[in-house]
């Protein structure tokens, strides 16, 4: 993007050691206890249990589907919904009871709220009531450099595309410096183009500034790209909490496999590190026991073609970079991922292969 400023362009040097970013800290900034919510009228809590804890600098995210409790989580860390039980701390501090404006923990809304009879320039000037005139006039320019809108200061909020709405959100709440960010689906009302432009953006922009960020998406595709650490929440809960690697290669359970990426979902007997399946003997990537689903990803599978097989090839979608296939054999349907090499056509004879560990589900 043009408006990029030239300190924070995409290098990937940097990001190819951001693993080491992606390790957990050491330092807790905020730990989440136990919180539970519950609206009235509500069938269950709207969020059960659910603690958390993250590091300074280090960007979370919180992903799940629609109605599985992200907002309302991120609600109660930032004071703006009060838990029925549980506990917030941040910096050690117990902050639970707090208002939203004594926390210290910046809030970038889904909608933004921009306030549209401010300039762009007052409204991240608005958080900064506290410094001198001058001194808050020159800390939002700064924020706006940083953001790439020096040259939009004295617009109206209409007057921008939704991207630049959101990096005005954002200097704004970044503006008075906090070591916590939150942000719900702070990408939702950009087209998908600008979604993959921003996301970086916005993990370039923590990262410089060195806020902690919690991100709530219920895009796996976002949370994978952007965060250092994921948490899958389902129904209230968080099911399971890891680098985005971790998460990918090994679910916890059928929902984490199957909302995190594609998954072939296989039957099979396990005894310690290896697992009688259809497919013959595989190994685990953890220990288990008895009967047992296992997760396998697309990407897992080998398939070559084979006249003698009773699995077909029964759907197949070329994608450029690779091609999917759907396979059935029985009872059995398989999702395939291949490279773009040799392409099959629906009714070829294929025998399947695992050339990895699978993964055992709880
Ligand atoms: P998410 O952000 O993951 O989509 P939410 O935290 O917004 O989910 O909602 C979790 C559940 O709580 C949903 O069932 C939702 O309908 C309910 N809920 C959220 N806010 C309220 C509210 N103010 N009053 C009643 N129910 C609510
Ligand atoms: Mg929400």
């Amino acid at each position: 993007m043009s408006e990029l400023p030239k300190t924070l362009t995409f290098r990937m040097p940097a990001e190819a050691t951001m693993m080491g970013f992606r390790q957990r800290p050491t330092k807790p900034l905020l730990e989440v206890d136990r919180l539970r919510k519950t609206f009235a009228h509500a069938e269950g809590a709207a969020v059960e249990r659910v603690s958390l804890v993250l590091g300074e600098g280090e960007l979370l995210a919180l992903l799940g589907p629609s109605g599985c409790g992200k907002t309302t989580t991120l609600r109660m860390i930032g004071g703006f919904e009060h838990p029925d039980e549980g506990r917030v701390l941040f910096e050690n501090r117990d902050i639970t009871h707090l208002t939203p404006e004594a926390r210290g923990i910046g809030f970038v809304f889904q909608d933004y709220a921009l306030f549209p009879h401010l300039s762009v320039l007052d409204n991240v000037k608005f958080g900064l009531r506290k410094l001198s005139r001058s001194e808050a006039k020159a800390r939002a320019e700064e924020m706006l450099r940083l953001v790439g809108l020096a040259h939009l200061g004295k617009r109206r909020p209409h007057q921008l595309s939704g991207g630049q709405q959101q990096r005005v959100a954002l200097a704004r709440a970044l503006a008075v410096a906090p070591k916590l960010i939150l942000l719900d689906e702070p990408f939702s009302n950009l087209d998908a183009k600008m979604r993959v432009e921003t996301r970086q953006e916005v993990r370039k922009l923590l990262k410089a500034t060195g806020s902690a960020g919690i991100l709530v998406t219920h895009d796996q595709e976002e949370a994978l790209a952007l965060a250092d650490r994921i948490a899958v929440m389902d129904h209230g809960r968080v099911v399971q909490v890891g680098t985005p690697d971790e998460i990918y290669s090994n679910p916890v359970s059928e929902f984490v496999a199957n909302f995190i990426g594609r998954s072939n979902i296989l039957r099979g007997t396990a005894d310690g590190m290896h697992v009688q399946t259809a497919f013959g003997s595989l190994p685990l990537s953890r220990a288990a026991n008895g009967a047992v689903a296992l997760s396998v990803r697309p990407e897992q599978i080998m398939l070559e073609p084979d006249q003698n097989s009773g699995a077909t090839i029964v759907g197949r979608e070329f994608r450029g970079h690779d091609q999917i296939y759907w396979v059935q054999d029985g009872d059995q349907s398989m999702v395939v991922i291949s490279g773009p090499g040799a392409q099959h056509p629906i009714g070829t004879r294929v025998k399947l292969r695992i050339c990895d560990c699978v993964v055992p589900l709880t």
